[in-house]
């Protein structure tokens, strides 16, 4: 049976890697439905190639110079806004979600997914760290199947002993890998210099500049730790960090009995967008088989907090009250955006957000308009604070 497939956020760097494997398996999955925010151009290529029922720009204009960009070369109905890009995540006619829009802005989209009881294929991971208990409730009350598409929770999930539901026993420990980014070697006292250009410019992985940002401040370990503790349901003081610069090693589960389960491979997105697009089933991903023999060698280390104060942050708020999550997530959003338009100083970021942590009162978010207000507030402060900088 073919398999319909939406792709939230198609034209970011996760967007494309997912068209790439279904590509390759047109047997099995057709596009229902391809979103963005602006991007007219590249979106306009996928919708001549893939003929998707629906196209959703989020931004106004955008959709009205895609409909024009199509109009008589294909069959797309192209939709506009917010509301259009909620209604298309949870239409019925899908099967398949693929959750890959960056930031904040992702949340209200994946949920609708989740409570419509798709397959939910979740890159997004602002959208745990922000609402984790509201998200699962979706997935508990839509019926959704929800897979991990960040490369490290995608192995943990393939290193739980019955992979299905997250909830094997007897787990001791969760070793989330890290690279270290590009700036693991950059001695510390030139960290303020750090450009945009360099931040970007990951060893292994070509990635959204938002979290190619967060890679190298390691803000990024920092949400997977929160994003893991929600997804496999385990304290957070059982996720442990390690630095492995050759991304080989995924991730692993440590068992009581002393096993160490892993995954490994090429660092290659669409390994674990094949995966989740088949799970139970697997199939070509279109990545190189991983040589060991020609791998230089794998190589682990402890993590420096010093050099990587954002993590430190995200360790501070795991567990705790969701407000701080969520002050955490939004804060960061602004200062990387700080950052990468040349406002503040790569070394401003963590100073921002443990700003802005310290004007959030530690509250819990019970429902979806509590995260939203919180998120405002959040972005409000952390707007303020880098003024005054
Ligand atoms: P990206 O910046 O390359 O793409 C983002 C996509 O979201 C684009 O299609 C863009 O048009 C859309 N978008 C941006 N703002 C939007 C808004 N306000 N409303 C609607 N759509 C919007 O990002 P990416 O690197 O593909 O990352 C996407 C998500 O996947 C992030 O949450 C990231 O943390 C996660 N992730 C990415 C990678 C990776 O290798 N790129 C790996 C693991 C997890
Ligand atoms: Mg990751």
């Amino acid at each position: 049976m073919v398999s319909r497939v939406t792709i939230l956020g198609s034209t970011g760097s996760i967007g494309v890697y997912t068209l790439d494997v279904v590509r390759r398996h047109k047997d099995r999955y057709e596009l229902f439905a391809l979103t963005a925010n602006r991007g007219v151009e590249k979106m306009g290529e996928q919708c001549l190639e893939f003929g998707p029922r629906y196209a959703v720009m989020r931004d106004a204009d955008s959709a009205a110079e895609l409909a024009r960009r199509l109009a008589g070369k294909c069959a797309t109905e192209v939709l506009g806004g917010d509301a259009a890009l909620v209604e298309i995540a949870g239409a019925s006619e899908s099967d398949v979600v693929m959750a890959a829009i960056v930031g904040g802005a992702g949340l209200a989209p994946t949920i609708a997914a989740a409570q419509a009881g798709k397959r939910v294929l979740l890159a997004n991971k602002e959208s745990l760290v922000m609402a984790g208990d509201i998200f699962f409730q979706a997935v508990r009350a839509g019926g959704a199947l929800l897979l991990p598409i960040d490369s490290e929770h995608n192995a943990i999930y393939q290193c739980l002993a019955n992979g299905a539901d997250g909830h094997a026993g007897g787990v001791r420990k969760i070793w989330l890998t890290a690279s270290g980014g590009p700036l693991l070697r950059t001695p510390i006292d030139s960290l303020p210099g750090v450009s945009p250009a360099e931040a970007c410019a990951h060893p292994n992985w070509k990635m959204g500049r938002k979290i190619s940002v967060d890679s190298a401040t390691m803000m990024n370990k920092g949400l997977e730790l929160i994003e893991a503790s929600w997804l496999f349901d385990i304290d957070p003081s059982l996720v442990e960090i390690v630095i492995h610069p050759q991304s080989i090693v995924h991730s692993m589960v440590e068992y009581e009995d002393g096993s160490v389960i892993a995954q490994l491979g090429n660092p290659d997105m669409r390994t674990p967008i094949a995966h989740a697009l088949a799970w139970p089933e697997r199939i070509q991903s279109g990545s190189r088989p991983l040589k060991l023999i020609d791998t230089a060698g794998l190589h682990f280390e402890a993590v420096e907090l010093e050099r990587f104060p954002c993590l430190a942050l995200a360790r501070d708020v795991a567990g705790r009250e969701q407000s701080l999550s969520i002050a955490l997530n939004a804060a960061n959003e602004v200062a990387v955006q700080g950052f990468l338009d040349e406002l503040i100083s790569f070394t401003d970021i963590p100073l921002i957000i443990e700003k802005v942590l310290e004007q959030t009162d530690p509250a819990p978010a019970p429902a979806i308009d509590d995260v939203f207000a919180i998120d405002l507030e959040a972005r409000g402060r952390a707007v303020a604070v880098m003024k005054h900088r």
